[in-house]
């Protein structure tokens, strides 16, 4: 039998306590990291599979943090959404991606035709300014509005459609292109590719993955792709691991592709050194 004496409440309490200060911490310390631009943004390509030529690279932050080494969004990313801190994050995303492609147009202009995605969380879309910082931070950097591309999933359009769609309009008009992230892995997605000003489906790994062996994602793959072609939307498939999986996207007439079987995300100096076609995949 259990025994809810006093006891027991002070071991749950300073358990449940030492959860509360290690979140609290972490949220400390993450502040502090965005506060001292301690995050690093890494770049993964995009390529086109009609002929392995490089069309873009997205931006996935990561923490460089003192004690624990590189840390992975997985770890930081919900806590951040939850704290508000994602809202910071983000700005720091794109202002440092917007100087890391500033620095790399003042190389050469090798790199002046990529489009560079930045992931945006739900919530930053509920900010009323959020064009205007987009904008500010665009004027800040001298970077083109057209060599952007924000990826967002479906929840930053569920909660509030009728502001989303006015927001995602607007950045539309400067010349910002957009992805639907996740695609297929949300509600309803498909009333959101009629009313909204998407430019392209970002295909989920969780579909990708499977290719080969579950026919039903082939399926679902097969049909994401005909419902693109039919609204004409591009479509990006994530999580290319595979010679395999890239011979049946190919085959599927997918137009581009993102994944370890081309590059994991990589800092800026490593990316530095993407070629600008992919040979013999
Ligand atoms: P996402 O936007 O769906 O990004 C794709 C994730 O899949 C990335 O994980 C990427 O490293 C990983 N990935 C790419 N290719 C492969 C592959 O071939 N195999 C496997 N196993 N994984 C692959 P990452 O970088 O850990 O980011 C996780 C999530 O965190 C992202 O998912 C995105 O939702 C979020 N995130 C990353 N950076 C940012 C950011 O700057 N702002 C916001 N709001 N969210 C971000
Ligand atoms: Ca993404
Ligand atoms: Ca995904
Ligand atoms: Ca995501």
């Amino acid at each position: 039998a259990k025994h809810w004496g006093i006891g027991s409440y002070e071991i749950f309490d300073s358990a449940m306590g030492a959860q509360i200060q290690a979140a609290l911490r972490m949220e400390g310390e993450l502040r502090q990291a965005i506060e001292r631009s301690e995050l690093q943004v890494f770049y993964q390509p995009i390529v086109s599979l009609a002929d392995g030529a490089m069309t873009g690279m997205e931006a996935l932050v990561r923490w460089q943090h003192p004690q624990r080494g590189l840390i992975t969004p997985d770890e930081f990313m919900p806590m951040a959404e939850e704290t508000g801190l994602s809202v910071l994050l983000d700005w720091w995303v794109l202002r440092e991606t917007c100087r890391q492609i500033q620095s790399w147009d003042a190389e050469s202009d090798l790199r002046s035709h990529l489009l560079f995605s930045i992931n945006f969380s739900s919530r930053q879309f509920a900010q009323p300014n959020f064009v205007q910082q987009v904008e500010t931070i665009l004027a800040e950097t001298g970077i083109a509005a057209h060599r952007l591309k924000f990826e967002i999933t479906e929840s930053a359009i569920i909660h509030n459609p009728k502001s989303a769609a006015t927001v995602l309009e607007h950045l539309k008009s400067l010349g910002i292109q957009l992805a639907l992230d996740d695609f297929g892995t949300g509600y309803s997605s498909l009333s959101y590719l009629h009313g909204f000003p998407v430019d392209t489906l970002k295909i989920d790994r969780s579909f990708i993955q499977n290719l080969e062996t579950d026919p039903k994602s082939l399926e679902i793959v097969r049909t994401i792709l005909l419902l693109a072609r039919a609204l004409d939307k591009k479509v990006i498939a994530e999580g290319v691991e595979t010679p395999d999986q890239c011979r049946l996207l190919q085959s599927l007439q997918c137009d581009l592709v993102q994944g370890y079987f081309f590059s994991r995300p990589v800092t800026s100096a490593m990316a530095d050194a993407f070629p600008m076609t992919w040979p013999g995949y």
